[in-house]
């Protein structure tokens, strides 16, 4: 069964745009996978104080592979980009999370969707809105319109 999963990619090192732009042809290329579409690119000053600025997008990505597998396969295209983790929300090249797969509700150690806090991040909401209908909810229910009006398009550039 294919599912449509939505995939929030950000970057603020070693050319944050080239990195997006590598990430989406990566993403086309996973097992079982296809790229059915992505957003423009945004730009937003970090939420940590002293850290460059971030470019965001987000893809819609439709995929046979269960969500875990999933994630394998988007954390290895990090480790590919040169991801080190350090500090939790520490400056990277590349992030690729899951935020939402199919209508599914998911709470395992390693992997929550709805991604936890994408309600409350513009530079999320605003990409996601460009891929889907004006009506679309999340898995838990949430309208996304709902959730765009409590979240301002503050402080976002979209390139
Ligand atoms: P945030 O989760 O606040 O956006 P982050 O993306 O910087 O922070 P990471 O260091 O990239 O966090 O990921 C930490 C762990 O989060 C991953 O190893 C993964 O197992 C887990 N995780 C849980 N839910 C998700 C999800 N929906 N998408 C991607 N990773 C997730
Ligand atoms: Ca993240
Ligand atoms: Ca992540």
């Amino acid at each position: 069964m294919t599912t449509r999963a939505f995939i929030g990619l950000g970057s603020n090192l070693d050319a944050p745009a080239e990195q997006l732009r590598s990430a989406l042809l990566a993403l086309d290329q996973i097992a079982e996978s296809r790229l059915a579409g992505a957003s423009a690119l945004y730009t937003s000053d970090s939420l940590l104080l002293g850290q460059p600025r971030y470019t965001n997008a987000v893809a819609a990505l439709d995929t046979t592979l269960a969500p875990l597998d999933l994630l394998d396969a988007l954390q290895a295209i990090e480790n590919d980009q040169g991801r080190v983790r350090n500090e939790r929300w520490g400056p990277r090249t590349l992030d690729l999370d899951i935020l939402l797969f199919g209508d599914q509700v998911i709470d395992v150690p390693r992997l929550q969707v709805p991604h936890y806090h994408m309600h409350a991040r513009p530079f999320v909401l605003y990409p996601l809105a460009e891929l889907v209908a004006g009506d679309f909810c999340l898995a838990d229910g949430r309208a996304l319109a709902q959730l765009l009006e409590a979240c301002p398009f503050v402080g976002l550039e979209r390139l």
